[in-house]
């Protein structure tokens, strides 16, 4: 079999034909035998139809039998302007046509400089230094690991904690899960975490408190924390707006701001995880700009790329760089990095994909197109069904509850989440829940008839599904 492929390889393009020439039948049977999936009940799995794609186009993919699905959620909260465009095809062959891989370990090259310097230009005010990796959670590692040395040379190597919201999620490494809080993914590793202290994201939907309390008490909260612990606190992360991976949680008005003032005063860095937040998601190039806040470190991944290719940056302010600046012999080294840090092919694409950001005038787009969602949302929220609509800019999230008076649950048994969103694949639409949320996060370039079609599929699933039994 090895041999097979091998040399069809050796004739390069021919592997292509090999591929598209095997059935739906023989790639799910090697699908099978041989693919371990990501966050996938594999025997669940190996029992289902599995969806195999083939190639995409626009704001859709399409499995290997030539159905067509909308990426309802932009592939995992990545895509930006869709697939196959042509201004970012082109970025990826021009650059391939000079080099495809060279290190950033004490070199450079031309896509990295190009990406750091307009990463800056567009980044919250202060943030001045580009730390490349690739993917979210290595960014987040990063982060935490430029945290505790900082404050090494700043003479206090006992500020080496951390502060994490309950529910975070920054990734799925250690340190990133150090900083995470969803039981569900993080429990089992318990034993090999370093503690972080935990406190409530402030959050309206059953919240004790009355909408105008919130933020005060949330603050209040963080503040006590900071008094008691403060001098053993390195800092505090935060995904900024919007908690995703809880289920697309926002933030009410003024929390980061304040966050941000009591981080200063208690002498905590503040990092924001906009892994997921970053790149227009929520209606801000950053969402961090919502509030006008810069922190300390930011890391960012997902969107950055256009959803192309595996790209993340940790983004310093030059208080935390200059830190590590010494003579060899002081060993003020940043001693981390990985294989593929500052990979010229992703750098190149997500430059393009910033060019574009530009040309298209997306953020004012997606200004507009975010005010078209609302509007249509508003239905949904006399289904039966549907206790709380989240939404900020294009991250939507729809909890879908048993009692709507109450508040009260569907049991994750009942897997209504799952269900819905089997449907909505019926009907043509790509769509992954966290828990009972179905959550709709749409590629940000999908124009409003495309997001007038998503959003009928989506009504039609969850009526079917929780009122009409299917
Ligand atoms: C997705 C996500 C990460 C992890 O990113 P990966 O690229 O999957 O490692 C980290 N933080 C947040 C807020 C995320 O949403």
């Amino acid at each position: 079999m090895l041999t097979f492929y091998y040399k069809r390889l050796t004739k390069g393009a021919e592997i292509l034909s090999v591929l598209t020439s095997l059935s739906y039948e023989q790639l799910m049977q090697k699908n099978k035998e041989y693919v371990w999936h990501p966050f996938t009940q594999m025997k669940g799995y190996m029992e289902d139809e599995p969806l195999i794609i083939a190639r995409g186009e626009g704001r859709k993919l399409y499995d290997v039998q030539g159905n067509g699905y909308w990426d309802g959620v932009s592939s995992i909260w990545l895509n930006v302007h869709g697939h196959r465009v042509k201004e970012l095809d082109d970025a990826i062959r021009s650059q391939l046509d000079q080099v495809a891989h060279s290190t950033l370990l004490g070199m450079a090259n031309v896509p990295a400089i190009l990406l750091a310097e307009k990463l800056i230009e567009i980044m919250p005010p202060g943030l001045t230094k580009v730390f490349y990796s690739d993917s979210g959670a290595t960014a987040v590692e990063i982060a935490l690991k430029m945290a505790v040395q900082y404050w090494q040379h700043k003479g206090k190597p006992q500020k080496y904690k951390f502060i994490t919201m309950k529910e975070a999620y920054h990734g799925d490494t250690i340190g990133a899960v150090s900083v995470g809080a969803i039981d569900l993914y993080h429990e089992t590793f318990r034993s090999l975490l370093f503690p972080s202290i935990k406190t409530p994201y402030p959050y309206s939907y059953r919240s004790p408190y009355k909408p105008e309390e919130i933020v005060g008490k949330h603050l209040d909260e963080m503040e006590t924390v900071l008094q008691n612990y403060g001098d053993e606190i390195a800092g505090v992360i935060v995904e900024p707006i919007v908690q995703g991976a809880s289920g697309i949680i926002v933030m009410p008005p003024g929390y980061l701001s304040g966050l941000r003032k009591l981080c200063t005063h208690y002498d905590v860095l503040l990092i924001a995880d906009e892994v997921a937040t970053g790149f227009g998601r929520t209606g801000k190039m950053f969402a961090c700009e919502h509030e006008k806040v810069t922190p300390d470190l930011l890391t960012a991944g997902k969107g950055l790329t256009g959803g192309y290719l595996p790209v993340a940056v940790t983004v310093a302010t030059d208080e935390i760089y200059d830190a590590f600046l010494g003579e060899y012999e002081e060993q003020k080294t940043f001693f981390h990095g990985h294989s593929y840090t500052g990979n010229p092919l992703g750098c190149a694409v997500a430059l393009a994909n910033l060019e574009l950001f530009e040309k298209e005038r997306l953020l004012n787009a997606v200004e507009q197109k975010s005010i078209h969602i609302t509007k249509k949302l508003q239905v949904f929220s006399e289904l039966k069904h549907v206790g709380n609509i989240r939404q900020k800019g294009f991250m939507i999230g729809i909890e879908l509850v048993k009692d709507k008076v109450t508040a009260e649950s569907y049991s994750w048994q009942e897997r209504v989440g799952v269900k819905t969103c089997r449907r909505a694949k019926e009907l043509g639409m790509l769509l992954r829940p966290l828990g009972n949320v179905i959550v709709f996060m749409p590629p940000l370039a999908s124009t409003v008839t495309e997001l007038d079609e998503m959003l009928e599929i989506l009504w039609e699933s969850i009526i079917d599904v929780t009122e009409r039994g299917l």
